[in-house]
């Protein structure tokens, strides 16, 4: 689905959390054609490996987890827009609706280099701090939800808010919403229904281009 969206190129990687145990797709699986079987299975408290093989950059996943119980879900990509931003030291701000559910401003992590090791992992985590996504710097995004339904809507609108800012920096500086526009409007767009229909869309849209060929997609609706 985050590939057919245009989320996932040929990186990128969505986990869930159930208890100890983290379930994320696998390092050498495509993006846009994982397989249960390509579903790697990794241990929160000491990080090792019950199945598969994660992905390199895991410690963003499992850092992330150990710094925030309340977190259920998270996504990391190569963001085109919102990465495109950042080196143009561009702040993504909310200036659209789709910018509202991340605040005033999202943080940025000012090191580009991949997250493999358990110190770059908490200092990704310290700047998401309690927040729910980071940008990093010439590299990427890092969106976390307490659901895998919330974290892929949440993605679609890191990036679509990214977009719609490259627009307006390109002709000025966006007029950023007042604190009372960004809780209103991030109040509306986190109500269930509204997840579950940008839910509903992603799928949809990934049904008819065929990736969903060999799953049951009604396990997904
Ligand atoms: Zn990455």
């Amino acid at each position: 689905m985050l590939a057919v969206a245009g989320i996932f190129d040929m990186h990128g990687h969505i986990s869930l959390r159930d208890g100890d145990s983290v379930f994320v797709n696998g390092h050498g699986a495509s993006r846009i054609a994982v397989r249960p079987d390509e579903i790697a299975v990794v241990r929160v408290s000491d990080g090792a490996t019950d199945r598969g093989t994660p992905p390199s950059e895991l410690p963003i996943h499992r850092e992330l987890y150990r710094a925030r119980p309340d977190v259920g879900s998270i996504v990391h990509y190569h963001a085109l827009y919102a990465t495109a931003l950042s080196v143009a030291e561009k702040p993504l701000v909310a200036a659209f609706n789709a910018g509202a559910s991340f605040g005033r401003e999202v943080p940025v992590l000012d090191d580009p280099r991949l997250i493999r090791d358990e110190a770059r992992g908490r200092a990704l985590a310290a700047v998401v701090g309690a927040g729910n996504a980071a940008v990093m710097r010439g590299h990427g995004a890092v969106v976390v939800a307490r659901d895998i339904v919330t974290c892929l809507a949440l993605a679609l609108q890191l990036e679509e808010n990214a977009h719609r800012l490259w627009l307006s920096y390109a002709i000025g500086e966006p007029r950023r919403f007042s604190d009372a526009e960004i809780a209103s409007v991030a109040e509306n767009l986190g109500e269930p229904r509204v997840v579950r229909k940008i839910w509903t869309d992603a799928l949809e849209r990934a049904r008819r281009a065929g990736a969903l060929e060999d799953i049951d997609v009604a396990l997904l609706a």
